[in-house]
């Protein structure tokens, strides 16, 4: 038998210790004091609020508001734990609108600092109430003396830690500490607009917000580079309200900083809805590239949970998708009305091409004939889809294009007449070629682009398939023979899950038994001969996007149908293939990239070419 077991007799903890633990929660920095004293005063109704801090936070923080202030009662137990005039009942926790709750905050800051609060309640039915200071200090308690105070709150905290050695040790640098309190004061600041926010640190002002529009703040606050650079974004549904600005994504900035969510007026971060920021934005930010944002949530306080965290940052949803998509819908819809989605500029390409075509009397097709090097490339089939281009069309384009006198040199002596030379630009527009079976380059108005074929077609089918699910009108093949197949019970349970869309998007089946389907007929974009394999490549993609991206059932399938009838890396594509598919592309709502983010086109433009070959 052990001789020393560690027996200890239960103890009540003093209140003085357990504030001082308590206070380990709440007040990690300077900055968390400052945030909840500042949330005090907006709980009091403060519409002005000035913040002065010495020495990072440690030496002073002095915040000065013109709220409904304190009467002696009040003042006597703001500083005791659990004292809070905000949550009486247990239904009030239910739907808590104010920032305090917990009664935690003053108890804990009075436990490891020194306190001096000045106040005078003030009333709009023009009761008088004295005013009164309270001297606090850790060790001795605290005294209540009458004292000429204006109206509303002063709160003086002075030597933050103190009395906490291993917490004084563990902040950082005054700068880094400095850093945490502005970042909290911006946030506060742009969480209310409607309120007056003055910022000192030290003698030096930081700002001084006058109550203004959002816009307006967002300007004095992050600056006019961040307004001339958003726009607005509004949705609702009937749970749920947003709005807000979003930034250009051409105007990014290397850290998230610019990037805020406001949830009814608390600050909060949410790593889900800053994902679904983000694929609003299609992925056409490069990676390390932030927007800015600043997005209110205005939602009914019952149906979140703001219990979760003394700090308050981290907040629960009842069902976070329905704010998930709402804002991702939004922040689509934001960037396409505004054009910001990257177009693609085919209209404008305006290629001149090295090749001439000729038209010889007694031949059918004609001859191309590179201008450059004067090699003839024959009667070849897939150069003759162009041959529909008005004359306007290369005329225009004549001018760019440099002679070269080989082509005469060559050509004179094979044919009788030269009147009989009809010469024709081979390829007016577009342009286009295609490199190791993969991708397509083309010349643009500003340069050229490179197109990742499969990534392309990939976006065109996702469209496609997203509006023949929405239009219910989809585009079918017969096939001449049924095929049927067996699925194993991992993809009969996702058939069953989206066979409605699958019917959507055109495939026509019979299900003939639990693990059997019968294909009769299927979208036009599948190849002959893979039907069967097309069919069981989705559900096992929808499967592996179903882990990956974040929405709903129709853009999954529409993305995994997308994935798996598109053009392979390795097929060769002809002359026209190429072309229907940038048209195609064209068309599409977000040209720029694939549905699961890969960009489907890069452009190089002329600067860039001609930085990097020394011209400019
Ligand atoms: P909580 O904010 O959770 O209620 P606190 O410890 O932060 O807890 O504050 C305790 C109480 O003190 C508040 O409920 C409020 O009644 C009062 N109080 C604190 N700061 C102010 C202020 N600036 N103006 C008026 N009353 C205040
Ligand atoms: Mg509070």
């Amino acid at each position: 038998m052990q001789t020393s077991l560690p027996y200890r007799k239960i103890n009540i903890l003093s209140e003085f210790i357990a504030n001082q633990i308590a206070a380990g929660e709440v007040i990690q920095r300077p900055e968390s004091a400052i945030k909840e004293l500042v949330e005090n005063s907006l709980d009091a109704g403060a519409d002005s609020i000035i913040v002065v801090v010495r020495d990072a936070g440690k030496g002073l923080i002095h915040i000065v508001d013109n709220g409904c202030g304190m009467d002696r009662e009040d003042l006597e137990l703001c500083c005791k734990r659990h004292t809070t005039s905000k949550v009486i009942t247990s239904e009030d926790l239910e739907k808590i609108i104010t920032f305090g709750f917990r009664g935690e905050a003053l108890a804990s800051i009075c436990s490891i600092a020194n306190v001096e609060i000045r106040t005078k309640r003030r009333t709009s039915d023009g009761m008088e109430f004295p005013g009164l200071r309270l001297i606090s200090e850790p060790t001795k308690g605290e005294s209540i003396e009458p004292f000429n105070a204006d109206f509303g709150t002063q709160i003086f905290v002075r030597n933050l830690f103190f009395n906490v050695p291993a917490r004084r040790k563990f902040l950082k640098s005054n700068l880094s500490e400095f850093r945490y309190i502005s970042d909290t004061m911006i946030r506060l600041a742009l969480s209310k607009p409607n309120i007056r926010f003055t910022f000192y640190d030290e003698d030096t002002l930081i700002f001084d917000a006058k109550p203004s529009s959002l816009q307006e703040r967002i300007g004095d606050i992050l600056g006019r580079d961040t307004t001339e650079n958003m726009f607005p974004l509004q949705a609702e549904n009937n749970l749920v309200k947003l709005s807000g600005y979003i930034g250009n994504p051409a105007n990014v900035k290397r850290t998230s900083a610019n990037q805020y969510f406001f949830l009814n007026g608390r600050s909060i971060k949410s790593k889900s809805l800053n994902y679904a920021i983000f694929s609003g934005y299609e992925h056409i930010l490069e990676k390390n590239n932030f927007p800015f944002y600043l997005v209110n949530i205005q939602i009914d306080p019952r149906i979140v949970d703001v219990n979760v965290h003394p700090q308050k940052l981290e907040v629960k949803f009842e069902d976070e998708r329905i704010i998930f998509n709402l804002l991702q819908n939004a922040v689509a819809r934001v960037l396409q009305e505004n054009n910001l989605l990257r177009s693609l500029d085919i209209a404008s390409n305006e290629a001149s091409s090295p090749f001439l075509v000729i038209n010889q009397p007694n031949q059918a097709a004609p001859t191309f004939v590179n201008r450059y090097t004067g090699e003839i490339m024959s009667n070849q089939k897939q150069f003759n889809y162009n041959r529909k281009f008005s004359e306007n069309n290369f005329k225009s384009q004549e001018q760019d294009v440099p002679q070269v006198s080989a082509f005469s040199a060559i050509f004179k002596d094979n044919f009788e007449s030269e009147s009989e030379l009809i010469e024709k630009e081979a390829f007016p527009k577009p342009f286009l070629f295609q490199i190791h079976k993969k991708y397509i380059i083309s010349q643009t108005a500003n340069g050229f682009i490179i197109i990742d074929q499969h990534a392309a077609h990939e976006r065109v089918l996702y469209e496609r398939a997203k509006k023949s699910i929405q239009k219910a009108s989809s585009n079918s093949q017969q096939l001449l023979f049924q095929i049927n197949i067996s699925l194993n019970a991992a993809k009969r349970s996702i058939f069953k899950l989206i066979q409605e869309e699958l019917a959507l998007i055109g495939f026509v089946f019979n299900l003939i038994e639990e693990s059997e389907i019968e294909l009769t007929a299927v979208p036009i974009d599948i190849k002959p001969g893979q039907e069967e394999s097309s069919i069981k490549e989705i559900l096992e993609q929808y499967q592996e996007f179903e882990k990956i991206m974040k929405t709903d059932k129709q853009d999954l399938v529409a993305a995994s149908f997308a994935c798996k009838a598109a053009i392979k890396t390795g097929e060769s594509l002809s002359l026209e293939e190429m072309k229907s598919l940038l048209e195609e592309l064209n068309r599409c709502d977000n040209p720029s990239s694939c549905p699961h983010g890969r960009p489907t086109i890069i452009e190089f433009p002329m600067t860039e070419l001609d930085r990097r070959f020394g011209r400019i």
